[in-house]
């Protein structure tokens, strides 16, 4: 991350180049949700894609699931979340502004016997409470048309029910040999008392898990591979290892069930904060699974014989954070021709757009009639090429710059004589001139 990186740049510069918008803008907005713009939609896409190729297609051991966000309660509380997936409340008693007790923007001091006192940030108010509340974080819903307690359900609030209720699905479709893992890619919803910092902490997300399905004695070789596994997708992304930092949560801290936990941070604007997390889990969520459905959900261990509840280790990530330590990662200004200028170092998997076209002059009919020609081409082969013929060049550099574009592909005179085009590449800002049957080699590379 450049030392310049601000969110407020990041923020700034994600809706006036249509990456990312505030949800319901017209309407004032609602907290905690954001809208992905046409550039968002396909940097979103782009970390999705990866993660889908390096954890499910490139792997013989992985399965994938597409499982309803609607799911039956029960799930729920198998899982402990009707239970036990709240947050810690305080509310003000003057202007009534709720906040998360556990997060360093209140701070609890306390008073007398069992009594503790605080101000409000927002009124000044000083508050004194007997108890903090516990408050579930997931959005209730009513199947159907009857709005009774029989009709209760959620938006689910991680993607990981959907892929503990299909185990016994894959287990009898494809029979597969112990380790194997299902991910699943989805919408999760989370009812945060205090949404905040962009697209870190927001109401509605998309997560990307996988459960991996381990014998007891081997998770941790399988630990193992997932948090490098998970690292190098990371590194793919564009992520630089540096602002990553592995912690070990300690057993106090770390669920009941789980026998390890690693939150892996990122060094963000507003400070160092959980980016993803890779959990044992043992055999909590399988058994507790069949233990609420009455259905066995086991497998066969091919080395026993025996039918055995496996263990689970769970890399999770949110899609939303990812694409927030992205922009921030590749974030950069500098000074290009005594000017100064604002670019994204995207490389070539994440780039939104892969590379621009443009004719040198737009009033030349002869050259924007083959720039034209060399758009329309790539675009079927590359699809994420943009024409832009608005404004002098140099303008047209820094809009591409400014949205990650890798590399602009200019069509001058020399092209009608020779077949070639200039490339400018956005880092060095350096042309060469290539011969445009070579483009879409050089723009995948
Ligand atoms: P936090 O402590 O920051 O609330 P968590 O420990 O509750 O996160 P998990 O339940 O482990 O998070 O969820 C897995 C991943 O989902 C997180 O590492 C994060 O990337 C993402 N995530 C969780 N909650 C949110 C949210 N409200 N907004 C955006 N991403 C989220």
């Amino acid at each position: 991350m450049s030392r310049e990186t601000t969110l407020d740049k990041i923020v700034s510069l994600a809706k006036r180049r249509g990456f990312i918008y505030p949800g319901s803008e017209i309407y004032g907005g609602l907290s905690g949700t954001w809208d992905y713009g046409p550039l968002g939609v396909a940097l979103k896409n782009n970390v999705k894609n990866l993660w889908w190729r390096m954890f499910v297609l490139e792997r013989e051991d992985m399965y994938g699931v597409d499982a309803t966000i609607l799911m039956h309660p029960r799930v729920w509380e198998a899982s402990g979340h009707v239970a036990g997936f709240s947050d810690p409340l305080v509310e003000c008693a003057k202007c009534k502004r709720r906040y998360r007790a556990d997060d360093g923007s209140i701070q609890l001091q306390p008073g007398e016997g069992k009594e503790f006192k605080w101000i409000c940030p927002q009124c000044k108010w000083g508050n004194v409470h007997s108890e903090v509340r516990q408050f579930n974080m997931m959005f209730r819903t009513y199947i159907g048309a009857t709005e009774d307690a029989s009709a209760v359900t959620y938006l689910r609030p991680e993607t990981a029910g959907g892929i503990f209720s299909n185990f016994k699905n894959i287990v009898d479709s494809f029979h597969p040999k112990l380790p194997f893992g299902v991910a699943q890619i989805g919408k999760a919803f989370r009812n945060e008392i205090a949404p905040r910092d962009f697209l870190f902490r927001v109401r509605e997300m998309e997560q990307m898990e996988v459960e991996y399905f381990v014998r007891p004695e081997k998770w941790e070789e399988s630990f193992e591979m997932l948090r490098r596994e998970s690292l190098r997708f990371i590194g793919q992304l564009g992520i630089p290892r540096e602002l990553v930092h592995e912690t070990e949560v300690s057993e106090k801290e770390r669920a009941h069930y789980s026998k390890r936990t690693v939150d892996f941070e990122f060094d963000f604007p507003f400070g160092r904060k959980e980016l993803f997390g890779l959990a044992y889990r043992t055999d909590f969520d399988l058994s507790a699974h069949s233990e609420a459905s009455g259905v066995e959900l086991k497998v066969i261990d091919e080395d026993s014989k025996e039918s055995v509840t496996p263990h689970v280790i769970e890399p999770s990530f949110g899609v939303d954070r990812l694409v927030l330590a992205l922009l921030t990662s590749v974030y950069a200004e500098d000074e290009l021709g005594g000017e100064k200028r604002t670019y994204l170092k995207f490389n070539s998997a994440t780039a939104p757009i892969k590379a621009a076209v443009f004719p040198l002059l737009k009033n030349k009919p002869e050259l924007v009639a083959k720039a034209r020609e060399v758009y329309a081409n790539l675009k079927q082969q590359v699809f994420h090429i943009q024409f832009d013929d608005n404004g002098n060049i140099g303008k047209r550099y820094r809009r591409q710059d400014e949205i990650g574009t890798p590399m602009c592909i200019t069509i001058d005179f020399e092209t009608l004589e020779n077949d070639t085009v200039t490339v400018r590449d956005r880092d060095t800002s350096q042309q060469k001139r290539v011969a445009i049957p070579a483009l879409p080699h050089i723009i995948i590379s």
